[in-house]
């Protein structure tokens, strides 16, 4: 048991520090990317001047992008 502990720590230990710098920043974002980009991408555009939506043309200060246009909250397919 002894043996076998030692034997791992001393090589996990090695193996890790050297691993962690060039490791690091290339696996550890990949996951946490489209979780977050859902509330962190800008998903709507704010216009207090107004802009008219492209589907039902009426004037709004915030539309949401749906599939690449513009639309009223009434519009956005939620
Ligand atoms: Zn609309």
């Amino acid at each position: 048991m002894e043996d076998a502990s030692l034997d791992e720590f001393g090589d996990s230990d090695g193996g890790e520090g050297d691993d962690k710098e060039g490791t690091e920043q290339t696996a550890a974002p990949t996951e946490e990317s489209p979780t977050s980009t859902e509330s962190a991408t800008p998903t709507s555009s704010v216009d207090p001047a107004g802009t008219d939506c492209k589907e039902c043309g009426s004037s709004t200060e915030r539309q949401w992008f749906d599939g690449g246009t513009l639309v009223c909250r009434d519009c956005k397919d939620w």
